[in-house]
């Protein structure tokens, strides 16, 4: 898929305020610092259409892009910040909850992670949520320049790992690196098909 037009829609809290549901829709979500910026500019092709380290937990909002009028990408406000309070975690789950649970052209959610780390409990949690729930999602690791090749392999082999003993089935995953322009055309395919 060519991204001819990207362009920011609006951004708010609650997801009956979002755009009308008649177009489908992909949420991008993950831990704050994971790289959600960085991937959302390099899939859409433009320099700054998602700001890149912003200040942590100044983003706490649902964010809507519009795709070539065919699509909504989704940029959802990032989970493991340190420094917010219990007050402001709650509004955050219910917020994201509501939206999750709730938006009706939402196809699916893709979780990132940093591909240096292993599994984190805050992943792991997030993901789980979403399985029990039915919310269909892909993991997209992110930095993969960050590693050498056999690295990077070793840690996604790792987490299949990980997760497989969680449950019978092991979601789709994409390597990504936004420096290097890698493993944007394999997620846009999904997207398209
Ligand atoms: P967000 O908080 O999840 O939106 O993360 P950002 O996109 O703002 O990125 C956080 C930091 O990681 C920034 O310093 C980025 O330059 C860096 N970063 C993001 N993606 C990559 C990547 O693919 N490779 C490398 N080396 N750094 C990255």
């Amino acid at each position: 898929m060519k991204v001819q037009e990207a362009r920011y829609v609006m951004s708010n809290s609650d997801y009956q305020k979002c755009p009308e549901p008649d177009l489908p829709e992909y949420a991008f979500i993950g831990r704050s610092n994971v790289g959600k910026s960085s991937l959302i500019n390099m899939l859409t092709e433009k320099k700054s259409l998602a700001k890149t380290s912003q200040q942590p937990g100044k983003t706490q909002l649902i964010n809507h892009y519009l795709i070539n009028d065919l699509w909504y990408l989704v940029d959802l406000p990032g989970y493991g910040y340190a420094k917010v309070s219990k007050v402001e975690r709650e509004k955050w789950e219910t917020m994201i909850n509501d939206y999750l649970h709730n938006r009706q052209n939402l196809i699916c959610t893709f979780v990132l992670i940093d591909v240096r780390h292993s599994a984190l409990t805050a992943d792991l949690e997030f993901m789980a949520a979403l399985g029990e729930a039915g919310i269909p999602f892909h993991i997209i690791f992110t930095k993969a320049d960050k590693l050498k090749p056999g690295q990077v392999a070793n840690k996604v082999e790792e987490y299949k790992q990980t997760l497989s003993e969680l449950w019978e089935e092991v979601p789709p995953m994409f390597v990504t690196s936004a420096e290097k322009h890698e493993g944007r055309d394999a997620i846009l395919k999904t997207i398209e098909t």
